[in-house]
């Protein structure tokens, strides 16, 4: 086994314990953090000041839930049930489900509505809804989704304030975990809009499975089911070091709840005998048909009327209902297993299934959930409030404050990793984990002349190590000649109960292994936390830019270091590589060079070269693949074929090469496997 060396630079502090004293002396901002859950036909507000359990926040009549509808009928908009009681009469200028519309152009809108849409006149891809004038002759009001969703925001805001009787400092909003950047972006640009500070933006399964405390188990697989008013989703989460990452989403973006009322409606008007019902009969149908199936969830009948067309007091069972939607919920069942599919994942290695969306009270949409997944759903929290509890828990954390719901000792005030080639970090047990906790990463290496890897375990929120607290370095040596990223070495973090850390490496194919312990300290006062949290959010964007730079180059010399090893072994040989194209491939070299050594080059140009050089070696690597395989099959011991294959399955990959001339030995930094690079964000 080869030789190992150890040497700890650092043992700084690693934790801050706080005792008791500190907890009440610590320094709180003035404001309150909020979960607000956007919703497509509801959104409400949950607060869990001071790791309270969280709660909806209600209106004056008691009410947490406050229908997403903005109504413009009149001059200044109407949010809520108010709104929803103006659709009748103004469907076109009353706005429901404007969560459809959230960052979206006009020819994203395939669904129909009853508004008049219109290209924005100053954001290019996305709409505006014509809300008509404010007073009769008017001008017409075009209104972004944006400010629409900002309007409900706005309401639900105040709410908070007036209960709480303090400011809102920030929220978490809420959004499908689907939802892609301009969906994204839009949410947070409302939340600006309506004067809060969004901390962040968190998936919707992600917070129910929060406001389950599932995060406190560190590890599982978990099935978020949630079927709303019009919409549903359902989605595979994998909870590792603590941390959430969706794995698989599925569903349907046109079936939920309202569905259900239409098939019921249906139904009764089939009843009493209306072949060709008019607009306000089916409408009158299906308001009824909506109190009916709520009520068929608490009971076994109910007696409707629909005065419209004649039908009075007539019985409607559950079972009744239960036929009108069976192929609806059918439909969801499906879904499910096309995303478990999706996800490699079957049924019953899950952990947990969550039900979220008011239309997970239907009896028949439970005992369906719990057939396919073979267990009973959770459903202990109210699945209209599930999102926004997880959210305000969130927000919490976010607004400075420790949980103390969880047990306040065990929590990693700061994150902890390791830095990876380009001096980034990839953490690997998150800020505000539980200890005690066990947390693996795989790491690969970067180059074949890579036989011993340093590891540097830092702890912080920032992105580049030189930002980050640094607590410890070791090396592990012999780690055998493989091509870039075959090499597979495992990092494993264990924080034990006392908050010691131990890290050990291990290289998975010869099992060479070597570990650290990091003893804690007690250096860290709350502001430096404090502080230390607030930076990275404050520094956020900048450490983004910085770190996709950093990983742009990473990939970048990683493909020059191959296509120039590649060159050195068979370079030379004119049917590998014919002149001309060595040429090409040589100035692609000398721009990579260029861009990796301009000083202030940023990601884009930085990956320009990146494509420009395999583009131009790309013949070349093929043609090389293609040699090497041919040459195993005559003659060569079945190491050596081996050797090349394996060489050639990552030169295909990396579209470089690997050098056969052994160098000496060249300890770097791990470089990220890929399989680890996806976080839930
Ligand atoms: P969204 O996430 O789309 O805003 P919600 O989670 O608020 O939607 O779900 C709204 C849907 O839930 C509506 O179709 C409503 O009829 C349905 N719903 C609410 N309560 C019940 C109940 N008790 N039984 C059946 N369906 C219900
Ligand atoms: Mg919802």
């Amino acid at each position: 086994m080869a030789s190992q060396s150890l040497s700890i630079h650092d043992t700084g502090g690693l934790f801050q314990i706080a005792e008791p004293e500190d907890r009440k002396g610590r320094a709180r901002r003035p404001g309150f953090g909020v979960g607000i859950d956007l919703g497509t036909t509801h959104s409400l507000v949950a607060v869990a000041p001071r790791g309270a359990e969280p709660r909806p926040l209600a209106d004056a009549e008691g009410r947490a839930l406050l229908p997403s509808i903005v109504s413009y009928a009149g001059d200044a908009a109407v949010v809520g049930y108010a709104a929803a009681r103006e659709q009748l009469e103004h469907p076109s200028r009353v706005v429901s489900s404007v969560k459809r519309f959230m960052g979206r152009g006009l020819e994203d809108i395939t669904f129909s509505h009853p508004y008049r849409v219109v290209p924005d006149p100053q954001t290019p891809g996305l709409l505006r809804l014509d809300v008509g004038p404010a007073a009769p002759g008017g001008a017409p009001r075009l209104r972004t989704p944006i400010e629409v969703s900002a309007e409900i925001l706005a309401v639900l805001k105040r709410r908070a304030e007036a209960e709480l009787g303090a400011p809102v400092d920030g929220a978490v909003i809420t959004v499908p975990a689907y939802f892609d950047d301009a969906q994204r972006q839009a949410t947070r640009d409302a939340g600006r809009i309506a004067g809060l500070k969004v901390y962040r933006l968190l998936a919707e399964p992600t917070a129910a499975a929060l406001a389950y405390g599932l995060d406190r188990g560190g590890e599982g697989l978990f099935a978020v089911y949630d079927l709303g008013g019009g919409t549903f989703d359902i989605s595979v989460l994998r909870l590792r070091a603590g941390v959430f990452q969706v794995i698989a989403t599925g569903g349907d973006s046109a079936l939920g709840g309202d569905d259900f009322d239409r098939a019921l409606a249906a139904h009764l008007l089939e009843r009493a005998g209306a072949t060709a019902p008019s607009d306000l009969q089916r409408e009158e149908a299906r308001l009824v048909a909506r109190a009916a199936k709520e009520a068929l969830s608490e009971r076994e009948r109910v007696t409707v009327s629909l005065p419209g067309v004649g039908l009075r007091d007539a019985v409607v069972t559950r079972d009744e209902l239960d036929a009108q939607i069976d192929a609806l919920v059918r439909r969801t069942v499906k879904a499910c297993r096309a995303t478990l599919r999706d996800a490699g994942v079957r049924a019953q290695e899950l952990d947990g299934v969550v039900m979220v969306g008011g239309s997970t009270r239907v009896p028949l949409v439970r005992a369906r959930v719990e057939k396919l997944f073979g267990r009973p759903p959770l459903t202990d929290i109210d699945p209209d409030k599930v999102v926004a509890d997880g959210a305000a828990i969130q927000a919490d954390i976010l607004s400075g404050s420790a949980r103390e719901g969880v047990t306040l000792l065990d929590v990693v005030p700061l994150s902890l990793g390791l830095e990876t080639m380009g001096g980034i970090v990839e953490k690997v047990i998150p800020r505000n984990a539980t200890i005690p906790i066990r947390a693996r990463q795989v790491f690969t290496n970067y180059s074949e002349q890579q036989t011993g890897m340093t590891f540097h375990v830092v702890q912080g929120e920032r992105e580049l190590a030189a930002d980050c607290r640094s607590l410890a370095r070791f090396e592990l040596k012999g780690i055998p000649r493989l091509p870039p990223s075959m090499a597979r070495v495992e990092v494993s973090f264990q924080l034990d109960a006392d908050a010691l850390l131990t890290v050990t490496a291990r290289e998975l194919m010869t099992g060479v292994k070597q570990s650290v312990e990091v003893k804690p300290t007690y250096g860290l006062s709350s502001d430096e936390v404090d502080r230390l949290v607030m930076e990275s959010l404050d520094n956020a964007g900048e450490d983004f830019a910085a770190r996709d730079l950093a990983e742009a180059r990473v990939e970048l010399g990683r493909v020059v270091l191959a296509v120039r090893a590649a060159l050195q072994e068979v370079g030379h040989l004119e049917a590998i590589l014919p002149a001309d194209e060595r040429a090409g491939v040589e100035a692609a070299l000398a721009g990579a060079d260029a861009a990796m050594h301009q000083p202030d080059a940023d990601a884009a140009a930085i990956r320009s070269a990146l494509g420009q050089l395999e583009r131009a070696s790309e013949p070349f690597a093929r043609r090389r693949m293609e040699r090497a395989l041919n040459a195993g099959m005559e003659g060569k011991s079945l190491f050596e074929v081996e050797d090349t294959l394996a060489g050639e399955a990552a030169l295909d990959e990396r579209r470089g090469g690997h050098s056969p001339e052994l160098v000496d030995d060249d300890p770097g930094a791990p470089a990220r496997a890929e399989q680890d690079v996806q976080k839930d964000s």
